[in-house]
């Protein structure tokens, strides 16, 4: 099936020809319509209307409960369940998404864009690097789909002009469920009820507006013109079986950032460029976990809604050709007409595909 069989059944939103965009799941090649399965009488307890909108917002509400469920319901259904080809379907932006943030959670990226971006200082890593994912706030309203076409992006660099240096950064991303209320901390034991499922991320990086622009206060223009994400959000449920244990952390992290269990994700990730593979690597080296991501977001009591996105960072491992950016493989940046495809899978479940193409 392709990676996309009945372990998988990831989420995402399809209109077909001539119809409305409507919650689907994909199988296969087809897109289960979920809006006409619940008209069916065959999503019981759901509110009405769950998925005849075009995101999945109303569903990633309703919280794991729901979400264990219909997952369960599905797989008994997808026999006889109201389908339609993915081929001739327009396959939209999953999600609507209220706040986007972006980690910087693998050692070796971290460590490779210090020595690029402060080649003078002794240590790579800034000293609060290892007690605490490190993140920024990125910019939600530029979140594209996959297939979306790229502009190349003006600015400060700091002459002003179309970017010289447009390079990519391969990233998983999760998207989340209910949320919080305000003021109250989602503890990292929690994650489960939290975090919906997982998608492919491009965070799109013209370095040398990051570089002039970066300090003191982070990526701001350099990264804000386009991030894409791939169009099926895989459930954490599907990914259940590729966690992992993570890293060792050394120092030990505060309590709150403690976890136990395993929360690496076991997912092989590729990036393609103009249709040959340059980098070849794994999540599961990541430092910090998503469990300890969505904590340290929230620490401070600020609340998580339906449909944000928080991105791993880009995912670099420690043997050359598994960087997962240009600038860390040692390749010339990004030209006009160039297409980038980022793909990942964990064995037999896959992610699918986030592809972008450059326009000038
Ligand atoms: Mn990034």
């Amino acid at each position: 099936m392709n990676g996309f069989g009945a372990d998988n059944l990831p989420y995402g939103v399809a209109a077909p020809p001539g119809g409305a965009p409507r919650c689907v799941v994909r199988y296969g090649d087809d897109a289960i319509d979920l809006d006409a399965l619940q008209r069916e009488g065959r999503l019981p307890g759901l509110p009405e209307h769950t998925f005849g909108g075009a995101a999945l917002n109303p569903f990633l509400a309703l919280g794991r409960t729901a979400w264990e469920t219909t997952r369960a319901r599905l797989q008994d259904a997808l026999g006889d369940a109201p389908r339609f080809p993915l081929a001739t379907a327009e396959i939209l932006l999953p999600v609507q998404i209220g706040d986007y943030v972006d980690f910087y959670s693998s050692l070796e990226h971290a460590s490779n864009l210090g020595r690029l971006f402060r080649p003078d200082a002794e240590e790579p890593l800034l000293p609060n690097w290892r007690h605490l994912p490190v993140a920024y706030h990125g910019r939600a309203s530029s979140v594209v789909v996959s297939g979306t076409p790229i502009h190349r992006p003006s600015g400060q660099r700091p002459g002003f002009g179309p970017t010289e240096a447009l390079d990519i950064e391969l990233e998983l991303g999760f998207i989340t469920g209910p949320g919080n209320p305000l003021g109250t901390p989602i503890p990292a034991a929690h994650a489960r009820d939290h975090v919906f499922g997982f998608v492919l991320v491009n965070d799109w990086s013209a370095r040398d507006i990051q570089r002039w622009e970066y300090q003191p206060l982070g990526p701001f223009l350099g990264k804000s013109f386009a991030t894409s994400i791939s169009p099926w959000v895989v459930p954490l449920q599907a990914l259940e079986p590729h966690l992992v244990p993570a890293r060792p952390q050394e120092p030990e992290p505060l309590p709150y950032l403690r976890t136990d269990g395993d929360w690496a994700l076991d997912i092989d990730l590729e990036i393609e460029l103009n249709g040959t593979t340059i980098s070849r690597t794994n999540a599961r080296g990541l430092y910090w976990t998503f469990p300890q991501q969505l904590a340290h977001a929230t620490v401070n009591g600020t609340n998580v809604r339906p449909g944000d996105l928080y991105a791993s960072g880009t995912i670099s491992g420690p043997a050359p050709g598994s960087e997962g950016s240009l600038i860390e493989l040692g390749r010339p940046f990004l030209r006009d007409g160039d297409t980038v495809t980022l793909r990942g899978a964990a064995g037999e479940i896959s992610l699918g595909e986030v592809t972008g193409t450059i326009r000038g």
